[in-house]
């Protein structure tokens, strides 16, 4: 019997089980994952990219404080990894749009960008930016690059880092873990059992009083059970007839080494950032290479939508074709230094989507469950600020302080009352 129980050790997990720890210390707290560790389901698979700039203003304030949350961590010395590369925007006529109402928002919030000259992208990235006229490049519909928005706050971080630092806090904190067990039931039981055959009847007062684990054993909550699945929400809570509001796609990374003068001088351009380092670039059609410099390579990627189904695939396996027929010839039209390279490795996860693109946090029918997920491929540079919203609605909070000093009604996350602008800028 614990206070709260919090399924999944992820991102969001950890951070909701800190945050409820933080807010409520006297509280018993359980985490439970079917992972043999903490972070072994997509936030260990992550880009872990982070950038303050969404279409969505609750976005929008979710990562600028997360970010704010990580850098004040590494800055006290635990050290996640950060590094302040920033994201680089290469805009063709159809990202346009998109792009143009993130610079609204981030010029409403005083977020820092600027667009930078072409030409110095050209020179140090070795881009391409005019295609027109390319056979292969008209074969496929793409356009020109039109401008370069360089977005500042924003980098890579080490998930890994960053899991490691909620685990450590949580253990020094006395909350407790049970890893390498798999829930395969959460339970619905009446809030005043009366003994009668086949409760909870449909007209008692019912509620989620805990799970019920592989090989029998049973963990009951007081207070609250947070599911934190992640991409496994559908699947696992379908059977009590709730609807987490979103659904797992795949997702894939394709790792390319920096084998040649040119990559190397590419991965390690000066110019955009304090690091010397080629920033997070993301090209027309969405293909965005995430520079590992620790490794010598780039981390290769590339969302795609229609066609590509809600499907929890496990494991989830890259496709070789994606990349050499989906990926390759786009990066190599706008970047030829790439044209004729392949992966060494490859690895996929899947994104946790919410028809929004906001992740998704609420209490369904006052049952004392607390759905947290809908992450949409951003939970790590949001997953501070999403871990204090769940932990603020656990613990029966309207507002939730986020790491700035800002506060965010929790009810901006919810089913209702949701801060329904369209994410255009998943990717
Ligand atoms: C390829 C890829 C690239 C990405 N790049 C970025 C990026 O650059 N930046 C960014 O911010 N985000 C990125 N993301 C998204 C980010 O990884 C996710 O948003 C985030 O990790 C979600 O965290 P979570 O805690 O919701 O889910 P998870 O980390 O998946 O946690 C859910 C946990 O639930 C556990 N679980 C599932 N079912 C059960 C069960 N029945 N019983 C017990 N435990 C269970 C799983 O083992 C898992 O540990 C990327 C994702 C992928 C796949």
């Amino acid at each position: 019997m614990f206070d709260y129980i919090v399924v999944g050790a992820g991102i969001v997990g950890l951070s909701t089980a800190y945050h409820i720890k933080r807010l409520d210390p006297g509280a018993s707290v359980l985490v439970i994952d079917k992972a043999p560790g903490p972070g072994g389901g997509d936030t260990g698979r992550s880009a872990a990219a982070f950038r303050a700039f969404f279409t969505n203003k609750a976005n929008m304030l979710l990562s600028k404080s997360s970010i704010a949350f990580y850098r004040s961590v590494q800055e006290a010395g635990f050290d996640l990894g950060m590094r302040f590369i920033g994201y680089l925007w290469l805009v063709d006529r159809r990202a346009q749009p998109r792009v143009d109402a993130a610079l609204r928002h981030a010029d409403a919030l005083g977020l820092p960008y600027e667009r930078v000259d072409l030409g110095l992208v050209e020179e140090r990235l070795g881009l391409r930016a005019s295609v027109r006229g390319l056979e292969e490049a008209e074969l496929m519909g793409l356009d020109d690059v039109g401008e370069a928005i360089l977005v500042k706050e924003a980098g890579i971080l080490d998930p890994d880092r960053l899991v490691e630092y909620y685990y450590e806090k949580l253990r020094s904190m006395g909350v407790e873990f049970r890893f390498g067990s798999r829930v395969v039931e959460f339970i619905v039981e009446p809030r005043r059992p009366l003994g009668i055959e086949g409760e909870p009847l449909p007209w008692q007062d019912s509620r989620v009083s805990g799970v019920r684990l592989e090989g029998g054993l049973e963990a009951r909550a007081r207070r609250k059970v947070i599911a934190a699945l992640g991409a496994w929400s559908d699947q696992a809570l379908r059977a009590i007839g709730v609807d987490p509001v979103s659904k797992p796609k795949k997702r894939q990374i394709f790792v390319v080494r920096a084998s040649t003068g040119e990559l190397s001088q590419i991965l390690h351009a000066r110019g955009f950032n304090a690091e010397g380092v080629m920033p997070f670039t993301i090209l027309p059609r969405d293909v965005l290479i995430r520079p590992e410099p620790r490794e010598e390579a780039f981390w290769i990627g590339l969302s795609d939508n229609l066609g590509r189904p809600f499907k929890l695939e496990e494991p989830p396996a890259p496709e070789e074709h994606y990349y050499t027929l989906g990926i390759l010839p786009v990066l190599s039209a706008y970047m030829p230094a790439f044209e004729g390279l392949y992966p060494e490795t490859s690895w996929a996860g899947h994104y946790d989507m919410s028809p929004d693109g906001l992740p998704v946090v609420y209490e369904p029918f006052d049952s004392d469950l607390i759905v947290a997920c809908g992450t949409s491929g951003s939970g790590i540079m949001k997953g501070d600020a999403i871990g204090r919203v769940a932990a603020s609605l656990a613990l029966g909070l309207e507002e939730a302080e986020l790491a700035d000093g800002s506060t965010m009604p929790v009810a901006w996350l919810g089913v209702q009352g949701r801060m329904a602008e369209r994410e255009l800028l998943i990717i």
